[in-house]
């Protein structure tokens, strides 16, 4: 902790725990900050030639020896809430540093669509197949530079074979009996509220 010139103490806060402290727009913006500051220092050279990149705009660098412009890459990933009925599929990872079960995650492949990607982490995690596939919303997620992109979809067939190397646990959970829930920053918690609040009105 250290004293303010404007008077106060200040603190340092990691990032993620600033979605507790700042207004909505706040933490925006100082997600994007981080974004940029992690493209800045993993980009100091010209992959093409090995110049120095500059600064071009407040949002890309270039290339001072070939010209090569460069802008910072989003990692994408899907999540989605996958139900069945009146249960949501909720799973928990081995890199999961708490309790908590969130929903089928995972990063999109070149050459592939949003909705193929979101059938292909299902199966793989699961051994399940979905229907009925939707847009639910997105979050920008600068840790350390990606972009989440939500989905929901109803359950079609199968039984739960979960993928071992990358899960600990998942499975089927009303919603009078769910798990430890992700952080409320996360677009996952987002997803889980809606089904909940969606239910309630159902009861
Ligand atoms: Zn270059």
């Amino acid at each position: 902790m250290w004293h303010s010139p404007k008077g106060g103490d200040l603190q340092m806060v990691p990032l993620r725990k600033t979605f507790h402290i700042l207004p909505p727009d706040d933490y925006q913006l100082a997600g994007k900050c981080a974004e940029l500051v992690y493209f800045h220092q993993n980009n100091k050279f010209c992959g093409v030639c090995g110049g120095q990149m500059k600064w071009q705009t407040e949002i890309s660098k270039q290339c001072c020896e070939c010209g090569k412009e460069l802008w910072p890459s989003l990692a994408t990933a899907i999540i989605v809430r996958v139900t069945r009925g009146d249960e949501i599929l909720m799973v928990h990872a081995h890199t999961f540093r708490d309790r908590h079960y969130g929903l089928v995650a995972g990063f999109v492949e070149t050459g592939e669509t949003l909705e193929e990607c979101v059938q292909r982490e299902v199966w793989e995690e699961t051994r399940l197949r979905i229907t009925n596939i939707r847009y639910f919303a997105s979050q920008p997620w600068p840790y350390p530079c990606g972009l989440m992109v939500g989905f929901t979809a109803d359950y079609l067939a199968g039984e739960i074979s979960l993928q071992r190397e990358e899960l600990s646990d998942g499975g089927w959970y009303s919603r009078d009996r769910l798990p430890f829930l992700p952080d409320p920053s996360s677009i996952a918690y987002r997803l889980i509220d809606d089904w909940v609040k969606q239910t309630d009105k159902h009861f």
